[in-house]
This record gives C-alpha cells, structure tokens and sequence, in this order.
C-alpha cells in the first residue's frame, strides 16, 4: 500500500485520523483541536493510579483509588435524596458506597458476599469513608484484581468529548506520528541534556509505559514531563521576549525634562524621596531620554511611595512638552491618584484630567475635549482612558498601576494608544504586589523592572494577630476602646462569589451592627455600589478624622491612604488570598503608632487558610508573602489568570520547574537569533491565541 507523503501535524486536519468524522471533529473543535498537533499537545491533566489496589484501611479522602472488596449488603434508602447505599470491607476497613441514579439491577448485584472491583474519590461520610458514584465491576472469587499496567491519564474535557474519546482521539494521533503525520521538534539542536526527544516525550505523557516513574509521572517531575514543560515555558518567554523586541523596534519621544517642575514639585513636598525611590527615578528619567518606548515595572511594597514617582515621571514628560495618562483598576485607586496629582501638579499650571467610565456623558466629553486638545497635562482615569473615542493631543508616557489586574492585552492597547507616524508612550507599570522572581520571567519577560525596597521612615511593623470570630465581641469592644483614644479603624467585610450589591448589603449590615454596639463611635461605611461623590464624601470624612471606624468591602484593597488609622479588622480572613490580606494590611501602619491588624476567621481553618495566616502573622516582606502565596495557591491565582490570561500553563508550573528557567532563558536567546520559524510554532503550538502576544 502506497504510504501518503508526509504532512506536518500543525495541517493535518483531525479528520485525517481513522474513526474521527465531521460530527467528531465538530465536537473537538470545541476544545480547540483543529490539527493533529493540536491533539498531540492537548496534555492529560492529571492522571489516576488503577495500577494498584489499595486497601481501605489506608485510604483517606481526597484518594483515587481501586479497592477490591466483599459486599456486606446494599439498600436503597430515602433520605432527602433516593439513593442506593453499599456497605462493603476488605478486611482492613470498611467503605460506604453510594449512588444517586442506579438502575435496580445494580441494587440485585449487591448481594451479600459478592465480590468487588471499584474505582472512585474517596470522602468523608456521615459513617466513614464513602465513595460516591463508584466505577465498579463485580468479580469472580478467583478473578485477577481488576487493575489497569499503566496510569489512566485524565484530559481537560468538555461535554460531548468524554475521557473515552478524548484517550481514542489522542491514541489515534500518537499511532500516526512518523507515519504520514510529522512533527517538528524545534529543540533538536537547543535541547536540554537529559531530556528525550519530543516524540518520546509526547507518548510517555500520553501513554504512560506501565514501567514507567509513577511517583515522578505523578509529581511532572519525569524527564518526558519536563521535556515539554521545557518547551512550554520556552514559548511563553519566546512570545514575551519577541512582544519586548517588536515594541523596543517603535519609536518613542525622547522625553529630556529642564527640571524646573519636578524640582519644584521636589520642594513642595513634606518628605524626602527614599534611596530607593530616587534610585527607581533615576531608572525612570534615563529610559523616557531615549527614543523608543519604555516598558518598565515598578514592583514596591504598599506604602512604598509610588505615586511620587509616578508623579515626577509624568512632570518629566510634561517639560518635555507631552502628556502623561495614569490609569487605575478600579475608581477608588483612580480617585486617590486623581486627589494626589491634583495636590502636587495643578499649584504647578498643570491641569490634571479625570476620566472614568461612570462620568456623565457631558463631563466625559468636556474632559475628552481637554484631553485631546492638550490642556490636559495629567489625565487620570480607569481603563475609560484607552477607549477608541479618547485621543491624546500628544501623549508621551502611560502609567499604568496595580498592572496585574489589567491584562496583557489591555496593556498592549494602551500602547497601541493611536500614535501618529507610529510613535508610541512610555510605559510605566506599578504593582504593589511584588512578582516573584521565578514567575516574572515567564510573565513578565517584556518589561524591565526596578523595585522600591525600602519604606519611609518611621513606619513600624504591623502586629498580626488570627482570632477566632467565636471571640467576635472582644474584636468589637477593642475596637471600640482604640477609637475612644482617638485612634482610626477598619472594619473589611469580605464575601466571596457574591454580586458587589450582596456585597454592599452585608457591608451596610455590619455596618448598623456595629453602629449599635458601638453607640460612641462616628461609623462610616464604604462599598463599590456607591456613587463615587458618596465614596468620595465618607472616604474625606474618615481621612479628615470625622469617622473613627470606616467599615467597607474589600475596595479598600488598594491605595486608600489614612496615617491616623492604626487598626484594621478583617472578616472572614480565610476566605481571602495572601496578597489580597497583605494589601488589606498595608492600610494601616501608616502612621508614626503602633497599628494591629485582627485576622477574624471562622473556624476550623483548613491547612492553607491556617499557612496563610501563619505567614502574615510572621512577615510583612511582601516578596517573601507572594512567593508563598504562589507556593499555595499557583501562579493562575497569584497573577489573576483570569485576567491577565499570562500564565495559562498546560504541564509547566513555574514554581516546581523553576529549575528549568535558567535554561529556558539561555535557549530562547540562541533560538530567537538563530531561527524565526522555530519561534513561530513554538507560540504557535503552546499560546492559544498566540496573535495576541505576537502581533504587539
Ligand atoms: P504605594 O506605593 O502603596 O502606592 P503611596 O504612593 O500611596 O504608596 O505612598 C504611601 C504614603 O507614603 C503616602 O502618604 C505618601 O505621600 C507617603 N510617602 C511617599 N514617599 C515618602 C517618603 N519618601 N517619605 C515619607 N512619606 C512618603
Ligand atoms: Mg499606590
């Protein structure tokens, strides 16, 4: 039989695969499998062990495991839910199985004595252990134990596309590779010692061999997974690496100040810069000197200072003749940015702009016609800055705050900010979550970074403490004895998976709550359903001491800035990310006092609730918090996946692979000189849109 000439996986359509039809592929290309390579690199999950039977006096919930047992008896029962119900044991313990949809033959199977083989996640019951919805098998007495020769891999899967086909599918694909069907392994020449070749690679995640490393296949520690997180990490840096070299190829107005308003701006303010804000400014002055773009992070602490900075970038760029845009996740930051520009710069001339999506239409437009006319020399905003209608007369440097909120799209469209003859601003990027190192080279590759270490002066630590809300009135009565001596007050409410109305309604309860517990108390309540000049109105009143105790959502979170506030409660801590409780945290100890943060948690903690307190009560080093933060919850979490979309690994993860960077950064150097094709299938095969991060 004439063998069909060899085409490469990345255009072979899924329909060239024996046993996969149109209906089929329609149904794949759900999941985004068009191509045989799109199949090859769809990469199992995770994988369950079948390898072995377990015995159940060693299971404990949250196991996958096979069990080969003798049934005791089975019933159906009619709790709130009819359901039929197993008693089974292998006499090392005993397991409860249940079902909720059975047919009545099942319940005829179970009879007293069989023999069973079954698989499923092991829990917690009202008796013991349980196992709902088990796969299982009846066996004869002298049968084999039902166990699979290698791991059961588990795919990413959606309705329609089952494990079952997903295992056909990617079964299929791995038979036609080398035959008829190529794949280029772009690492031939760059790969790392050690690691196997791409195919190899590709079939031992697919198809675990039944010698294979189990422990390692299970942990992504094996050569073969490492071998493709390689790769996966090295096309995340490639893809950042080529966005950095495609905007460093713009030009930029080189924007050289005379130091007249910075010096003044310098004058006016009641404090000295830090050593570390001027080392940060003098990294700022020198790149917007040059004539392509900046692209800098800004990683300080809260309550760093960065707003300063910021501040004399967008003065440099004014003498420059420019103008500055600084822009904000959320109204509440912008607000606070807008009160600080407009303190510092307009005793300077400078007309400061504010711009957000909730102005009315008429302030919107008058505020769009200074900006566009120039007259605006600061205009600080949400992400209403960077929509189609707003142009800038001359706009020469963006910032861009709390970066990690807005994606790396949005970034790319601030830049993209409709610059004639293909001049494009400056960036500056601030975040007050610092990155970890192991995760800004995959994230953030693009972008240089200078970090603000060091605090001003005099601010001392925050005491941390966790208390149970069972001790809820003691929180409430300290708060009370801080207030009357004059001291300020938090009061976070947090919820989570509720709308920001639900929010604002359990925050306005607590807030009548405490008001009435505490009748000698001015309280205050702010919430993200307030109209911003009622924000504004209780956020100005607290900042001038006319409330002593603020209660508010999370909102907070960023930028509020009150020295006099020395305490902070926060509800339902447990709930919350590490970051997000540092953030919270850094409200307060802003002061010359002593300030306490109360960390309320409903008990019992879970273990990472429980790390995650421990840490904030040991350090306030927001470095050391995030990578630990990264440590518990993962990198999607950390940088908000969600809306960055940065770091959608497959098989990598940045902190178990942190190894491999070193390597990964020293092969994209020699692959991006060396071969541009390789680049593109590289983006091409593990960036889902990776047009987004190329086309910069
Ligand atoms: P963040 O880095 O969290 O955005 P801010 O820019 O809001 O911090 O600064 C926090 C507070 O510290 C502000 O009140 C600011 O005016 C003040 N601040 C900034 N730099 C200094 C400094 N060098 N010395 C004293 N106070 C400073
Ligand atoms: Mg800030």
């Amino acid at each position: 039989m004439a063998e069909a000439a060899t085409s490469p996986a990345e255009t072979t359509p899924v329909t060239a695969l024996p046993g996969v039809g149109e209906r089929l592929a329609e149904r794949l290309a759900r999941l985004g499998l068009a191509t045989v390579a799109d199949v090859l690199f769809h990469l199992p999950l995770r994988y369950q062990d079948r390898t072995r039977v377990r015995r159940i006096g060693e299971l404990r919930p949250g196991d996958e495991a096979v069990v080969d047992a003798t049934v005791e008896h089975a019933s159906i029962v009619h709790g709130r839910r009819r359901a039929l119900v197993a008693r089974v044991h292998d006499g090392t313990g005993g397991l409860t199985l249940r079902w909720f949809h059975f047919a009545d033959r099942q319940r005829k199977q179970l009879v007293h004595g069989a023999r069973i083989a079954l698989y499923g996640e092991v829990r917690h019951g009202p008796a013991g252990l349980e196992i709902a919805h088990p796969e299982y098998r009846l066996l004869g007495p002298d049968a084999a134990p039902a166990v699979e020769n290698a791991l059961t891999p588990v795919y990413p899967a959606t309705e329609g596309v089952g494990q079952a086909t997903l295992r056909r599918v990617t079964t299929a694909a791995l038979e036609r590779l080398g035959r008829g069907v190529a794949l280029a392994d772009p690492l031939v020449d760059f790969a790392p010692d050690g690691l196997p070749p791409l195919h190899t690679a590709l079939v031992t995640v697919h198809r675990p061999p039944p010698d294979v490393d189990t422990a390692a296949l299970l942990a992504g520690s094996h050569p073969a997974c490492r071998r493709l997180a390689f790769e996966e990490l090295l096309a995340h840096h490639l893809s950042l690496l080529r966005l950095r070299q495609r905007a460093r190829a713009r030009s930029a107005p080189s924007l050289v100040g005379d130091g007249e308003l910075s010096g003044a701006l310098r004058g006016a303010l009641p404090f000295a810069l830090t050593g570390a804000q001027e080392r940060v400014v003098r990294e700022v002055d020198a790149d917007l000197q040059q004539p392509y773009p900046m692209l800098r992070l800004v990683q300080g602490d809260v309550g760093s200072g960065k707003t300063v900075v910021a501040a004399l970038a967008a003065l440099q760029c004014i003498e420059a003749g420019y103008q500055a845009a600084v822009m904000a996740p959320t109204e509440v930051l912008a607000e606070q940015h807008y009160r600080s520009f407009a303190a510092w710069l307009e005793p300077l001339g400078i007309r400061v702009g504010w711009l957000t999506g909730r102005l009315a239409a008429g302030a919107r437009r008058r505020e769009s016609e200074a900006i566009a006319s120039g007259e605006t020399g600061v205009a600080i905003g949400t992400h209403a800055l960077f929509q189609e209608e707003v142009a800038f007369a001359r706009l020469g440097l963006a910032v861009i705050d709390e970066q990690h909120r807005f994606g790396v799209h949005q970034r790319l469209a601030l830049r993209e900010k409709g610059q004639a003859g293909g001049v494009v601003p400056h960036q500056l990027i601030m975040t007050a979550t610092p990155i970890p190192r192991t995760l800004a080279m995959t994230a953030y590759a693009d972008l240089d970074s200078s970090v603000i270490d060091e605090l001003p002066p005099g601010r001392q630590p925050v005491e941390t403490i966790a208390v149970s809300s069972a001790r809820r009135d003691e929180v409430v009565a300290r708060v009370g004895t801080a207030c009357s001596q004059g001291h300020q007050a938090y009061w976070v409410c947090t919820l989570i998976e509720v709308s920001e109305a639900q929010a604002g309604q359990a925050a306005a309860e607590t807030e009548a709550a405490l008001a009435e517990a505490l009748p000698e108390l001015r309280v205050g309540l702010v919430h993200g359903r307030l109209k911003a000049a009622d924000k504004e109105a209780v956020m100005g009143a607290f900042q001038r001491g006319e409330i002593d105790l603020l209660v508010a959502t999370t909102v907070i979170e960023v930028g509020v800035d009150v020295p006099n506030a020395s305490l902070m409660v926060i509800e339902n801590s447990e709930r919350l990310g590490l970051s997000q409780l540092h953030q919270l945290r850094g409200r307060v100890g802003r002061g010359a006092e002593a300030s306490l943060c109360v960390l309320l948690y409903d008990g019992p903690l879970s273990e990472t609730a429980r790390a995650r307190l421990g840490t904030l009560r040991e350090t306030s080093d927001g470095f050391r918090i995030a990578e630990k933060d990264l440590e518990l919850r993962g990198p999607g979490e950390v940088l908000g996946t969600r809306q960055t979309g940065a770091v959608g690994f497959r098989i990598a993860e940045p902190m178990r692979d942190a190894g491999l960077l070193p390597r990964v950064r020293e092969c994209a150097e020699s692959v991006l000189a060396a071969d541009t094709a390789a680049v593109d299938l590289l983006i091409a095969r593990w960036l889902a849109d990776g047009e987004r991060y190329g086309d910069a």
